[in-house]
């Protein structure tokens, strides 16, 4: 089976890549088929996924998949948000978008925050019935950066009981407790039953 993957990031599909090549599919990135990606503009990670995934089998012809992620911080409303990515304006880079988070945040000790991740996969455009799977990973936003690994809003992630941030953590062990590793368990669960 061929599937799509409607994102750029080669990041992204050498890992998903590695998982689903055991289930004998093979995975291809939008970019690599000249497709340009959707528009982000809905309020919740899974409707976008959910757009990408659309967009992706629309203009492909074939099954898709799709990710959307991002930090969750009740105390701010939600925010960052689906606006993770573009926090601190369009052209944001990691260490703009967390200086912002610690302006937002105040004198507030250690806020309680989430990483969520909604990971769509649709069989073809018009599929009544996508695959979803979510994953959520909880912790609380210091108010300084600590670490050098990871990437995004990383280093002010406090993992709790590990007692070090989501930058601190080998790859191998945010990979097995983050939310995209967890989104991903529960996708390739679904899958297996169908493949
Ligand atoms: P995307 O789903 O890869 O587009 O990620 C959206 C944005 O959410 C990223 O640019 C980061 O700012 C943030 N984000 C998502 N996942 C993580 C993570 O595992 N660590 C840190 N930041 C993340």
């Amino acid at each position: 089976m061929k599937l799509i993957l409607a994102s750029g990031n080669a990041g992204k599909l050498a890992e998903l890549r590695r998982l689903l090549e055991p289930l004998g599919i093979d995975l291809e990135s939008q970019a690599a088929l000249g497709i340009a990606p959707a528009a982000e503009t809905r309020s919740t990670f899974v409707e976008n996924a959910l757009d990408k995934a659309r967009h992706a089998s629309r203009e492909s012809g074939l099954p898709a998949l799709a990710d959307d992620s991002g930090l969750v911080v009740p105390m701010l409303g939600g925010a960052p948000g689906i606006r993770s990515a573009r926090y601190a304006g369009d052209d944001a880079d990691d260490d703009a978008n967390n200086a912002k988070l610690i302006a937002a945040l105040g004198d507030a000790r250690e806020p309680a925050a989430h990483f969520y991740c909604a990971l769509v996969l649709l069989r073809h455009p018009e599929d009544p019935a996508p695959l979803v799977a979510t994953g959520r990973w909880d912790g609380r936003i210091l108010g300084e950066p600590r670490g050098d690994g990871g990437f995004g809003y990383d280093p002010l992630f406090l993992v709790p009981g590990a007692g070090c941030t989501a930058a601190e953590l080998p790859a191998a062990e945010k990979n097995r407790l983050s939310h995209r590793g967890q989104a991903m368990a529960m996708l390739l669960e679904s899958l297996r039953a169908e493949v």
